[in-house]
Parts: C-alpha cells; structure tokens; sequence
C-alpha cells in the first residue's frame, strides 16, 4: 500500500490547487459533453425528442459522447485527485493496489487499511 502524505502547509496547499485545477478541468469537459447530449436529446422548446426523430448519425454521436464522459469520470474516480468512496479532494491518499484506487485516509481507516500493512 502507497501512501502520499504531506506534511507541508505550503505543500498541502499547492497540491489541492493543483487536484482543483484538474477536477474543475474534468468538470468543464463533462459540462461540454453534457451540453452536446442535450442538444441532441432534447427540442430547442426544451421538449423531449422522441427516439424516432433522432438519426443513425445522432444516436452514433450520443454514444461517443457518453463515451467520453465516461473515460472522464473513470479517469477522476481513479486519480489521487479525489477518494473514490467519499470524494474528498483535500486530503492525504493511500493507494489500494487490489482495486486500482486511490483513498482518502479517513475511508482507509474506517475500512481497516492501516498504512503499515502491505497489499
Ligand atoms: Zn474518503
């Protein structure tokens, strides 16, 4: 088990600036992506377009753009930047190789990872 932690105020500071930057980025982009599926989804009267207007063409790009967001929310789920359980973005990480994740220190604990132990 890897954990990162930092010490440093100074440190502490620029490293949540730094996931901020990165998690508002991937919010940004999915916001994008969001707007384009509504575009297609939905009449400029803000009704609902029937599945039988949309073209072969349209339905391709709404899965491309669900696509998208997903290898978005999969990248965040995955990164340091945030805990996967509880989403917190302000706090020292541990690595859990089992799953590929990254933890805040808090879930480690309340789930039984101690940073001693070896995974
Ligand atoms: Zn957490």
């Amino acid at each position: 088990m890897k954990v990162i932690r930092i010490k440093s105020v100074v440190g502490r500071k620029l490293r949540d600036n730094f996931r901020a930057v990165l998690l508002s980025e991937i919010v940004k982009r999915q916001k994008i992506i969001n707007d384009k599926e509504r575009s297609l989804l939905f009449h400029s009267n803000g009704k609902i377009k029937p599945l039988s207007e949309r073209t072969g063409q349209e339905e391709d790009t709404l899965q491309n753009l669900q696509s998208d967001w997903w290898a978005l929310e999969r990248l965040k789920r995955k990164s340091i930047c945030e805990c996967s359980f509880c989403g917190d973005n302000q706090s020292d990480m541990v690595y859990i190789p089992s799953s590929r994740e990254w933890i805040c220190m808090k879930c480690a604990a309340s789930r039984g990872f101690s940073s001693h132990e070896k995974f």
